[in-house]
Order: C-alpha cells, then structure tokens, then sequence
C-alpha cells in the first residue's frame, strides 16, 4: 500500500493507520460510525489556492459550481475564502445564505429556472443569471418587469467543443441541452439587450466535466472571444466572460493540468488577444473538492462465488452515485495496513441496496475480514451532494476536519427524518 496518494496529498498513511491531515479516520469511524464523509479543510484551500495563484494580479471571481458538494460548512469554507457560487437552484441559494455566502458573488445557471426562483433570485439580489435558452430571456424578462427591476444577464453559449469525457459529463457539444447553439449567439444577445428587464453584463460556457486535457478549453475560449467581438462590434458590452468549471482531478492516475498551470496558458491567450484585463469569472467545482473527500465504510460481509467474490460494505449507491451513474472510478484503501487480517482476494465491492447497479469498485484486490474499513477514495464531489434515501437508508454523516480538530458538520440522517413529510391517509 503506497504511504501516500498523488491525486490526495491530504490523505496518508501514518503508523499504518489511514490520516486526513492530522486525524487517524479509524478513529473518526468510530466516533461518529459509517458510512461517513470525511473533508480536508486544508486539500478544499489548496485547490483554491492553485486557482488564485493562476489568477493573481487579474479582475476574476471563483464561483464554486456548489452542485459538487453544497454541505453548508464545505460553503463556509469557500465563502470565508472569497468564493462566489454557481448555483443551479433556489435551494441551492438557500444553502448560500444559510452558509454566510455573499449573493452578490452569485451566479444562477441551469436549464429549467422556475418563474418562483427567477423572483427569489432577483429578491435576494443576485450578481448574474446564466441563461440557457431563448424563451428563458423572455421569461425573466417578465419577471424582472413585473418587479420593477433589471435582471443582470450572461448567455450560456454551447461552443460546440468535445471536451473528451464521458457522454455524461459531457455539456458543450450540440446534441447537449445546455446553452444556446453558438450560431444564434448575436440574435439572442439582441434580442436581449432590447428587453426593459434584462442588463447584459456577460457571457458564459461550461462545456464539461472531468476534463483532463488543456485543448478543449483553448478552442472553447477562440470561440468565445470571437463572439465577444462580434457582439461588442455590435454595440452590446460585455463585461465579464465566464469560462465555466470542468478541471478533471486524478481518480485513477488522471493527469489534469494544475489550475495555475491551465490557467497561465488561458491567460496567455487571453492577453494576446486583447482581453486581458476583461472581468474573468470560473465555476469550478469537482477540482475544489473532489480530492478534499473520502468516504469510511466498514465491511460487512464477504461472499466467495465461483466467478467473482463480492465485498459488502455498508455504503451505497444511494451514497456513492458515481459508479452507478457513470461507471466511474474510486479507489477503495484500507484504514488500517498495520496487520492484514485475510489473504488478498479479488473482490468487486458493493452495497446492500438491491439493484445489480449497486456497485462501488470492480475487481479490486484487497486484503479485508468483516469488520474492517475502508476508504472510497476522492469522494468530495457529486457524492453527499448526489446521496439519495433509496432503499429508506438515512445519508451518512460528513466530518471536516481541520489539522487536528474534526468537526461533525452532518448528523447522521435519522430513519424518522425520513418520513417527517408523509402522511397516511385518514
Ligand atoms: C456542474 C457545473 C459546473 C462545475 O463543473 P465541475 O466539473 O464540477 O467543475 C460549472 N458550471 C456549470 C454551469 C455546471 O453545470
């Protein structure tokens, strides 16, 4: 078992014991039981920090895309950095409130905004609205009339790049619904720069996820900063652009760039294209948090079969959706290396909730007994905020921790939480 984990630096070994930062996880699975989220404080301020040094000395704002991981203390986290919010609902900017976040940092993107948000929004005084299509713009145009008010703008343009990831993660192609088609661009910013209740102040992209290659955003940023020009050769300015979120982190030997190191290539392009100085705003999430996570589950059972042997855990789908969802990859390490309590065997790991899709890692050689724990490695990201009640399994608890100091930040979900809201029928 390697001491440490590139993708993780946060997380170690030490005394063959599994550490985040300065706390053994064996003994935060034992103070607050499994399945339990467990966060570096520390890993969540050093991806910011890489995107900080990246864009030192430059107008930007860092908007965490909050749909990654919206645990109000992951918010706080960020807020109290200076981060902005991408947000992608009105509960979602409930949560920023709730947090102490700043709503003028706040951007509102997302395909089905409702009348009720778009006024909640407006309320609260949002910095911008992303909008996705052409009858939105006409919406919250009504909307922002009805109120007396000016609704700050930024069109999501779907640049129309591959960003090389899995179909699912994958926004910036045409056959996608996000975004309006690049050739319609100019139309709709006319169109919108005519209405009473909209104030352009933007644009917008975000043309995927996990994406581990610097390419697609150098195309991506060419097409937008053309169509800045066609815009603005238009008369409508735009004061900031927004180049979306999407950096890849290392799961399984990924190599992404750094975020000052893609950044001091955007920027170089950026420059010699004029727009240096232009407001920038990104809308990082899964490379602020998903490496700052893992998630403890304690083995339950084992079960040999002729083809394949199963590891049961007592975390899920309804906790971990990534495999299920997207075949994705989690590491899965033992807590404690100190004396191996079986020989290593070839296990696919699963949860109890009954579905076939029900997997966590495949064909992995571990060396576990019941009772034993596990580590789901970079589990910060589009987990907990993803984490279901199928099955009626209460969502596990989230710990932060913070050198030596951890903090219980989620309660576990109670089986009565669960029904709070039901009724029978009298
Ligand atoms: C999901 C999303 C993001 C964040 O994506 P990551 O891959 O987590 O960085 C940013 N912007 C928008 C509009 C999104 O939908």
């Amino acid at each position: 078992m390697p001491a440490t984990f590139p993708g993780q630096p946060f997380f170690h070994y030490a005394h063959e014991q599994l550490h985040v930062e300065d706390c053994a996880l064996n003994t935060l699975a034992e103070q607050f039981g499994t399945p339990l989220f467990v966060y570096s404080k520390a890993a969540m301020l050093s991806a910011l920090a890489a995107y900080q040094r990246g864009f030192a000395g430059r107008k930007a704002q860092i908007c965490y895309a909050m749909k990654a991981n919206s645990t109000l203390a992951v918010l706080q986290v960020f807020a109290r950095a200076g981060c902005g919010f991408d947000i992608v609902s009105g509960g979602e900017l409930a949560r920023v409130i709730a947090a102490g976040g700043d709503v003028t940092k706040v951007i509102f993107s997302g395909v089905g905004k409702t009348r009720a948000e778009m006024r909640l929004a407006l309320e609260t005084g949002i910095g911008c609205f992303n909008v996705e299509s052409e009858s939105e713009i006409d919406v919250l145009n009504e909307v922002a009339t009805a109120m007396g008010l000016r609704a700050p703008i930024s069109i999501r343009v779907n640049p129309n790049v591959d960003p090389k990831t899995h179909p699912y993660i994958s926004t910036g192609l045409k056959g996608n619904k996000f975004g309006i088609a690049h050739e319609r661009t100019l139309a709709v910013y006319q169109h919108a720069a005519a209405l009473p209740g909209l104030k352009v102040v933007g644009i917008d992209c975000h043309i995927g996820s996990q994406i581990t290659e610097v390419n697609p955003y150098l195309d991506a940023m060419d097409r937008m900063l053309d169509l800045v020009e066609t815009i603005e050769s238009h008369g409508i300015a735009i004061e900031h652009i927004d180049f979306g979120g999407g950096l890849g982190i290392d799961y399984q030997g990924d190599t992404p760039p750094q975020a000052d190191a893609l950044w001091a290539q955007l920027l170089a392009k950026l420059d010699a294209r004029g727009f240096g100085q232009r407001k920038l705003m990104i809308e990082p999430g899964r490379s602020l948090v998903g490496n700052a996570g893992v998630c403890v589950t304690e083995v339950l059972y084992l079960k040999p079969g002729e083809q394949k042997n199963f590891c049961i855990v007592d975390a899920a789908m309804n906790d971990l959706p990534r495999p299920a969802m997207y075949q994705a990859f989690h590491a899965i390490v033992p807590l404690d290396t100190s004396a191996p309590s079986a020989p290593t065997a070839l296990y696919d790991v699963v949860g109890p909730v009954c579905e076939s899709g029900d997997w966590i890692g495949r064909d992995r050689s571990l060396q576990v007994a019941p009772g034993d724990k596990v580590a789901v490695m970079s589990a910060g990201a589009y987990c907990m905020s993803m984490a279901s009640n199928y099955n009626a399994r209460g969502r596990a608890a989230e710990v932060l921790v913070e050198g030596t100091k951890a903090s219980l930040v989620r309660a576990r979900e109670a089986v009565s939480d669960l029904f709070a809201s039901e009724s029978l029928v009298g």
